[in-house]
């Protein structure tokens, strides 16, 4: 008993110590750490694209995969392979008859927040709205809790001492001299981040950045907003990855953007509205080129279609069906229209916006298509915590997404997590493989047929003549620990409801 108290004791102080202040008392993972798992009679998507097989068992050893077998004795590429009775082994089994595995989704645009709205959030809201939803990696590409808080969120995640997906951490990289952003990338890199995300800059930092980046191996992830450097700079300067759209079609304009002369940058009403006519304008034999050069120079694109849904419909934003058990009140607070806040800029949104926003996808998708057609990286990322879109809902929405962009469901999944993977680097994760990380997302329908199985809410589908209930996730696995997905939603949703009533 005693030990017992000494030990937890001893645990909460290093927890402690191990955050900053505003990031203290997560509370501890319920993420069950199992030595040898079997999963058996799964069907299996590997994340390659390649097709849907099964039934398949799957067995798990210390976070990795270890086999993966036919279920039954079977035909298996011209030669008969038996299923060992040695593997069935194993401290937990998981039934996996009717289930389906593809590897855990990599969200390449997952931004931790503990407030909203002016008012903090619990510390693993965030997090377990992302586990619920079968994220497994996120990268995080800057959060207003300063890097230090990441980090130490990343090493706790690690050692499954907090609930949260696997966090690759990226910090925001901004200066106004050469010197200074030398020395922000070298103490950036001392802190802990593995990569930068970079917005405006002038040239000589934008060069300095790049040349200081390429010395500590930081990957440079860049939103590139609005500024003098388009695509064409930011490939030549070797930045991984470009976040959103910025810089893409502004670089197949050939000049500046046309806008209003009333245009503010600073007020997000303009600047949002007239992002609308972006792609409209942009020249697309000189976008062909732009692509071609971001090709040339190995630019993964994470175009993130999901966080600008509201542009399109501001109705269908505000009345997603998972608001009113998900979304805790400071969440609705913080989307509402605020000129203080980012991305809460609807003061007169109007049909006219919407339709220019409606146009503005179509190119935007086409050619993002475009892109991965001729040979280049895309990826899944979400950016949620703005314009109305709530954590992990946004990630399933941006496969929706993808999916009307021209991507078929495998192509989209293979974005999700294979290309994520390419694009960070993770040489043992992304796919269903033999010797990867066991990162996997296990659901009760297939989401090759219908990608809504993967929202927290589920879909009703008929079954036998009647309607039944099916998804989200069942288990979330991050490098073999297990996470009951229906637990986590039942806690998220039990955390809103006393929220709620605490409001009332
Ligand atoms: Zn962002």
């Amino acid at each position: 008993m005693t030990v017992i108290l000494r030990r937890s004791l001893a645990l909460v102080i290093t927890l402690l110590a191990a955050l900053p202040l505003a990031a203290q008392a997560p509370t501890p993972s319920i993420g069950q750490k199992v030595g040898r798992l079997l999963i058996t009679n799964i069907s299996v998507i590997d994340g390659m694209g390649n097709p849907l097989r099964g039934p398949l068992d799957l067995t798990i050893e210390n976070g990795r995969i270890i086999g993966i077998q036919p279920s039954r004795d079977q035909e298996f590429s011209g030669s008969t392979i038996s299923n060992a009775p040695a593997q069935r082994a194993a401290d937990r089994t998981i039934d996996g008859t009717g289930l389906f595995v593809m590897p855990g989704i990599i969200d390449m645009h997952g931004h931790i927040q503990f407030t909203r709205g002016g008012k903090p959030l619990p510390k693993d809201y965030v997090y377990k709205l992302w586990l619920a939803h079968g994220i497994t990696t996120v990268r995080e590409p800057g959060s207003m809790d300063g890097i230090d808080t990441v980090v130490a969120h990343a090493k706790l995640s690690d050692e499954n001492r907090i609930n949260a997906p696997t966090i690759i951490p990226y910090a925001t990289a901004g200066a106004a001299t050469p010197a200074e952003a030398r020395a922000l990338i070298r103490s950036l890199k001392a802190k802990g981040a593995v990569g930068l995300k970079v917005f405006i800059n002038y040239p000589d930092v934008w060069q300095a950045i790049a040349e200081e980046s390429r010395t500590q191996g930081l990957p440079i992830a860049t939103d590139m907003k609005i500024q003098y450097a388009n695509a064409i700079d930011a490939a030549r300067w070797g930045v991984r990855s470009i976040e959103h759209w910025y810089g893409i079609p502004d670089a197949a304009i050939g000049g500046r953007q046309e806008w209003p002369e009333t245009y503010n940058y600073d007020n997000e009403l303009d600047r949002f509205r007239w992002a609308g006519d972006l792609w409209r304008q942009a020249d697309p034999a000189r976008l062909s080129a732009v692509l071609d050069t971001m090709i040339a120079h190995k630019v993964t694109w994470d175009p993130t279609f999901a966080i600008y849904d509201a542009n399109r419909d501001i109705t269908r934003a505000r009345n997603q069906p998972w608001m009113k058990d998900y979304a805790l009140p400071q969440m609705l607070e913080h989307f509402e229209a605020d000129p203080a806040r980012h991305g809460s800029y609807f003061f007169d949104w109007t049909t006219a916006d919407e339709i220019r926003w409606r146009n503005n996808y179509r190119i935007w998708m086409q050619a993002v298509r475009e892109y991965s057609r001729r040979g280049g990286n895309v990826t899944v990322g979400s950016d949620a915590g703005f314009i109305w879109q709530l954590y992990g809902f946004c990630t399933i929405r941006e496969l929706e997404l993808q999916q009307e962009a021209g991507f078929t469901p495998l192509e989209v999944i293979r974005n999700a997590t294979y290309n994520g993977a390419q694009a960070l680097g993770l040489q043992n994760t992304g796919v269903i493989r033999v010797g990867f990380d066991a990162d996997l997302l296990i659901v009760d329908a297939n989401p090759l047929h219908n990608f809504k199985v993967l929202y927290a809410t589920g879909v009703e589908v008929a079954e036998g003549g009647k309607m039944v209930h099916k998804g989200g996730v069942k288990f979330t696995i991050k490098k073999g620990i297990v996470f009951d997905a229906e637990a986590l939603r039942a806690d998220l949703r039990e955390t809103v409801r006393r929220a709620r009533e605490g409001t009332r």
